[in-house]
């Protein structure tokens, strides 16, 4: 008897599982679809700074951690069923490993290399092993592929580009800088970032500041109420996937291409 009561319980469940699923919204791409994604803008060789305009999704990115608020900030996208793209840079890992593990399970990790250095000073061998060092320290502490790079200072170069071609991995810029590495105040960083909201916007955030915790956390109830969901680089990709002749034009005249 107990039994055939939770056997209908399980099924009921099963059942409502389907409608409780769509009314949160759209489903997600999956793992395969969202490397695909990536695969093919990293097939050019060039950064992207934004994705394509289709639906009301955006990637927060955070750079320069894992740091004191990484934790604080990933509480707060799950409260929204939110996820972001987090930057990181090897030499903080021995101190905030559990956190980038907690990162690689929560969010999408990308590298920013290893000490931050201005990657267009160094000789290009250098340039390479500032990134290879963190990416591999990276993925065997988190357990996945590093698909996504972005340089300091959003500086990078052929050999950089050339290099992440090869491994297929992406140089992601931003559309919109919230200017909280450059000394904006709280209400400048969440202003700026508001006013760069549109489909497929890439927002740079950096994860170790409290003006930008504090800017996140009325950024976040303000894109919910305006439709927009916040998701991974990956995902951005592959539900707004980018225009490959506008990738190159843009890459053509960008900043960070040297
Ligand atoms: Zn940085």
């Amino acid at each position: 008897m107990h039994r055939i009561v939770l056997t209908a319980i399980t099924a009921g469940t099963l059942l409502a599982l389907p409608a409780a699923g769509l009314a949160k919204g759209p489903a997600m791409p999956s793992e395969a679809e969202q490397q695909e994604a990536v695969s093919r803008v990293a097939a050019l060789g060039l950064p992207i700074y934004q994705a394509g305009g289709q639906g009301k999704y955006v990637a927060l990115t955070f750079d320069d951690g894992p740091g004191p608020y990484t934790a604080k900030v990933m509480n707060e996208l799950k409260k929204y069923g939110f996820r972001a793209t987090f930057f990181v840079n090897g030499k903080n890992f021995g101190r905030w490993r559990d956190t980038l593990r907690r990162e690689g399970r929560e969010a999408n990790v990308g590298d920013h290399t290893w000490s931050h250095h201005y990657l267009p000073k160094l000789p290009a061998t250098q340039q390479i092993s500032e990134i290879s060092r963190s990416v591999t320290a990276s993925s065997n502490i988190t357990g996945n592929r590093v698909q996504l790079f972005r340089p300091p200072y959003g500086s990078s170069t052929r050999s950089v580009n050339a290099w992440l071609k090869s491994r297929s991995m992406l140089n992601v810029l931003w559309s919109t800088d919230s200017r909280d590495s450059l000394g904006a105040n709280r209400n400048e960083i969440l202003r700026l970032s508001k006013a760069g909201t549109k489909p497929g916007a890439i927002i740079l955030l950096h994860e170790n500041r409290g003006q930008t915790y504090w800017a996140v956390n009325r950024l976040l109830p303000w894109l919910k109420k305006k439709g927009y969901t916040a998701v991974t680089v990956p995902e951005l990709l592959a539900l707004n996937p980018p225009d490959l002749a506008t990738v190159k034009k843009r890459a053509g005249v960008g900043v960070g291409f040297r």
